[in-house]
C-alpha cells in the first residue's frame, strides 16, 4: 500500500536537467536519441539523461540515482564500469586505441570466445550485432549460393535490410524491395510451419536465423524441442542455422543458449556482453563456412575499427571474470530472488502479469496468458505497461522503455537492490490494477 509520504517523493523527483537536454539535444539528432530504441516515445515523458554508471545504479543529470534493469539492453552484465574491466580498457588504449593491423588481443579474445562457445571453431570480430548479423547472413549466401533467409516473427536481429525489411514489429521504409521478398517469416515455437516454409522454398534458402530466446517480444522461451527441431529441419533442408546469440549470448548461461539448450548451431551471432560495454559484435562457427570469408574465400566482410584493441580488452577481461561460475550463480540468484518476490504479489492478486524469464534477461509482461509467439504479444497490454514504467521510473528504477523488451540483472546488483526493487514495483503494480 501506499503512503502519503511514498507519494509525495514519487512527484518529486526532479528530472529538470533531462528534460531540458532533450528538448536541446533533439534540435540537433533526430528524436533526440542515436537508436530509437532509447527514445520514451512507447511510454511518453522525456528522456532521462545519464552522467555515471557504476555497478548497478544510474545516476542521472539531476543525481537521481536509479537501480538499472536496463543493463544498457544487455552489455552491462557484471554491473557497470567493473574496475578490471575498466583497467584492461585503460591500458589498451594508452598502448594504441587501434592499429588497422593484428594484435594479439584479437587472438587472445578469439581463444577466449572459442573456450565458451565449442560450436566457434573460427571466429570475426566486428563492431554491432547488426553487423555480426548482416555478415553472416551474407556469408551463409555465398557458402550456400543461395537467396532466401527464414527468421522468426517479432524476432529482432538489427537494422541490416535482410533482417529489417520483412519484421513484423521493427519495420522501415527505404529499404529494397528485392532484400524484403529474400526474407521469409515463421512463428516461433511452431516446427510444423517451419518446415512447411523450407519446403515451399526448397532449393532456395540459404539460412535459418533465430533468437534462440526471443528478447524483443517479452523473453519467449524456446519449448521443449523447438531448438533440436530446427537444427534437424536446417539438415535435412540443408540449410545454414545461425543462432543469433547477440543478447542471450553470455546472458542464459555461460555458453550461451547453444549450451543451455545442447543445440549446436553452424553460425553464431554475437554481441553487446561480450565487449565489456565497448562496442562489439562477433560472428563465427563452422571453419567450412568461415573459410569462405576473404581474403581466402569470396565473401567479402571488413572494418577499420573491427577487433580494435580496446573492444579486445575489455571482451578478454569480462571472459576472464565470467569463468568463475560464481558469477552465475549470483546472477541466478538474483533473478530468483526478482521473480519469487513478484510472483508472490501478482499470485496473490491474480494479476494479468507474466513473469518470463532465461537467465538473467526477464520480462515483465502485461498479458493475461504466457507468450510463446508473436501473436500472443500482440495482447500486451503497451498502455498499462507505461503507467507501470513510470511509476517505477519515479522510484528510482529503470527499466527498459518498451512493454516487450528484455529487461537485464547484473551481477552488480545486491539482495538490497533485488529487495528495494520488489518493494517499489509492487507499489506499481498495486497502483496500475
Ligand atoms: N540481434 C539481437 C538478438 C539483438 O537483441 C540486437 C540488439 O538489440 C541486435 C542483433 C543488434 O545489435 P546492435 O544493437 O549491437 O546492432
Amino acid at each position: 500500500m501506499i503512503n502519503k509520504a511514498d507519494t509525495q517523493r514519487e512527484k518529486n523527483l526532479d528530472t529538470t536537467s533531462s528534460k531540458s537536454a532533450s528538448e536541446e539535444i533533439a534540435k540537433l539528432i533526430p528524436g533526440g536519441v542515436n537508436s530509437p530504441f532509447r527514445s520514451f516515445h512507447e511510454v511518453g515523458g522525456h528522456t532521462i539523461f545519464f552522467e555515471k554508471a557504476q555497478g548497478a545504479i544510474l545516476t542521472d543529470l539531476d543525481g537521481n540515482k536509479y537501480i538499472d534493469y536496463l543493463g544498457a539492453w544487455g552489455p552491462a552484465i557484471l554491473g557497470h564500469s567493473h574496475p578490471s574491466v575498466v583497467k584492461a580498457c585503460q591500458e589498451a588504449v594508452e598502448a594504441g586505441a587501434v592499429f588497422g593491423a593484428p594484435s594479439l588481443l584479437e587472438l587472445q579474445m578469439a581463444k577466449s570466445v572459442i573456450r565458451h562457445f565449442p560450436s566457434i571453431e573460427q571466429i570475426r570480430f566486428v563492431n554491432s550485432g547488426t553487423e555480426a548479423v548482416m555478415s553472416a547472413v551474407r556469408l551463409a549466401r555465398g557458402f550456400t549460393g543461395k537467396d532466401i533467409v527464414v527468421m522468426f516473427e517479432g524476432a529482432y536481429h538489427g537494422h541490416s535490410d535482410s533482417v529489417l525489411g520483412s519484421s513484423t514489429h521493427q519495420s522501415s521504409t527505404g529499404l529494397l524491395e528485392n532484400a524484403k521478398q529474400q526474407t521469409i517469416l515463421t512463428p516461433f515455437n511452431d516446427l510444423e510451419r517451419l518446415d512447411a516454409t523450407l519446403r515451399k522454398h526448397s532449393g532456395k534458402t540459404a539460412a535459418v536465423i533465430i533468437e534462440p530466446v526471443c528478447g524483443s517480444m517479452g523473453v519467449v522461451i524456446p519449448e521443449p524441442n523447438f531448438l533440436q527441431g530446427v537444427r534437424k529441419l536446417c539438415d535435412e533442408h540443408q540449410v545454414v542455422l545461425i543462432f543469433d546469440e547477440v543478447l542471450t549470448g553470455l546472458r542464459v548461461a555461460k555458453g550461451g543458449a547453444q549450451a543451455l539448450y545442447g543445440v549446436r548451431p553452424d553460425l553464431t551471432t554475437f554481441g553487446k556482453a561480450l565487449g565489456g560495454g565497448m562496442p562489439i559484435g562477433a560472428y563465427g562457427g563452422r571453419r567450412d563456412i568461415m573459410d569462405e570469408l576473404m581474403p581466402i574465400g569470396e565473401v567479402y566482410q571488413a572494418g577499420t575499427f573491427s577487433g580494435n584493441p580496446v573492444t579486445m580488452a575489455g571482451g578478454i577481461e569480462v571472459l576472464r571474470l565470467l569463468d568463475d561460475d560464481k558469477v552465475y550463480q549470483t546472477l541466478e540468484a538474483r533473478t530468483a530472488q526478482l521473480f519469487d518476490g513478484l510472483g508472490r504479489v501478482i499470485e496473490k492478486r491474480s494479476l494479468p502479469i507474466q513473469l518470463q524469464r532465461a537467465g538473467s534477461m526477464f520480462a515483465l509482461i502485461f498479458c493475461g496468458k504466457p507468450v510463446r509467439n508473436f501473436d500472443d504479444s500482440k495482447h500486451i497490454d503497451a498502455e498499462r505497461f507505461a503507467k507501470f514504467f513510470h511509476l517505477a521510473l519515479n522510484q528510482g528504477i529503470y527499466l527498459p522503455p518498451s512493454a516487450v523488451d528484455a529487461a537485464c540483472v547484473s551481477a552488480a546488483h545486491t539482495q538490497e537492490d533485488i529487495a528495494a526493487t520488489i518493494e517499489k514495483m509492487t507499489r506499481a503494480i498495486v497502483q496500475v490494477f
